[in-house]
């Protein structure tokens, strides 16, 4: 973290569990800086239980974590209407965040009516009439100039409307979304596999533009997407095998020594002074309650020493993702 960064620190409430609630931006939204990642409840990383899941959702709740974040293309709607399932009777003790423009592996469709008909179909499967933070899903599959004078217009015209109380976009490559936020005001940008035990460009592209722009700072999949859990990645990850394997060895060097890596890298993530709230990926009590003791984990100095020796390899690596005119 540079010391430009340390001097911005984002201004938080105390709290009696750990968790801490910050401003998301200039938006009027404050949200846990742990967030619940509802893409696990739609079956993203292999089937889960239903049950399981909703009372994940209402662990996390129950514990302090206020923030939740979905997308009509979790599980093809599925994650949307199991957390709108979830949410019943707990709708009003949480920020809502989902998203439009991406509704399947290849679906994508950024234009006004599409944004607009999308979100009423979310509303819907959430059982709510407004959503707090309505995204972008995956600028860099889009046409950047669509994305800034159709899509995000269409969005505040839906913020003036009620349906949402602030807008923002999500992607992987940095560029793509500094390019957007530099061009028209967005309230919230959040990037993921980009800031974690593997990889810290964030730092270096996104964080200053957020800082600068007063844009709320998300930060996802800070577990890599399953790759740094005793699981391991899902099948359909785009690491390049040497990546996966640095994170097994990792994984394997933290079981010998009885420690969980997920809580290591949770906590890594965590720190960050200028990240609103961290998602990550949960679908049972037992992820939410290491979540959130990831929080007042002891650090292991000379733990983290191997662990950085063993990622150094491949620490940064990234892959394509969207559209050639957009890396
Ligand atoms: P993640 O890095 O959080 O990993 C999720 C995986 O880790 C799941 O298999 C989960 O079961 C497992 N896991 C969680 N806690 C664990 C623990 N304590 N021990 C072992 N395994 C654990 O990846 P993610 O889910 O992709 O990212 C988090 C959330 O961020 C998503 O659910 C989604 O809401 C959001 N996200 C958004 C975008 C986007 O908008 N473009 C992209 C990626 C993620």
């Amino acid at each position: 973290m540079s010391i430009k960064n340390e001097q911005r620190r984002i201004p938080r409430e105390p709290s009696t569990q750990g968790i801490e609630y910050r401003r998301l931006g200039r938006s009027e939204l404050v949200v846990s800086n742990i967030g619940f990642g509802a893409s696990p409840l739609g079956n993203v990383f292999g089937k889960t239980d239903p049950d399981g899941g909703k009372r994940a959702v209402h662990c996390a709740i129950e514990n302090g974590i206020t923030f939740f974040d979905v997308s009509p293309y979790y599980g093809l709607t599925l994650a949307e209407e199991r957390l709108g399932d979830a949410l019943v009777g707990y709708r009003d003790q949480i920020i809502l965040a989902t998203k439009c423009g991406r509704y399947g592996e290849d679906r994508f469709d950024f234009s006004a009516n599409t944004i607009s008909a999308g979100l009423e179909d979310s509303l819907r499967r959430l059982k709510t009439d407004h959503v707090d933070l309505l995204q972008v899903h995956d600028v860099e599959f889009g046409d950047l100039a669509q994305i800034v004078h159709e899509t995000i217009p269409a969005m505040r015209k839906l913020q003036e409307q009620g349906k949402t109380r602030a807008i923002g976009i999500t992607g992987y490559p940095l560029r793509a979304l500094t390019r957007i936020a530099e061009s028209i005001p967005v309230d919230t940008i959040l990037t993921y596999c980009r800031y974690n035990l593997m990889i810290t460009d964030m730092d270096e592209i996104l964080t200053p533009v957020a800082i600068e722009e007063d844009i709320g700072l998300i930060n996802a999949s800070v577990l890599n997407m399953g790759l740094l859990t005793e699981r391991g990645a899902p099948d359909w990850h785009p690491a390049l095998p040497e990546i996966r394997e640095a994170g097994k060895r990792a994984v394997d060097l933290c079981s010998r020594r009885g420690v969980s890596l997920p809580a290591i890298a949770i906590r890594f993530a965590l720190d960050h002074p200028c990240v609103s709230s961290t998602l990550v990926g949960m679908s049972s009590v037992q992820h939410v309650y290491e979540t959130i003791d990831a929080l007042t984990a002891r650090s292991d100095i000379e733990l983290m020493e191997e662990i950085r020796a063993i990622l150094k390899p491949v620490l940064n690596s990234v892959w394509v993702s969207g559209r050639p005119e957009n890396q």
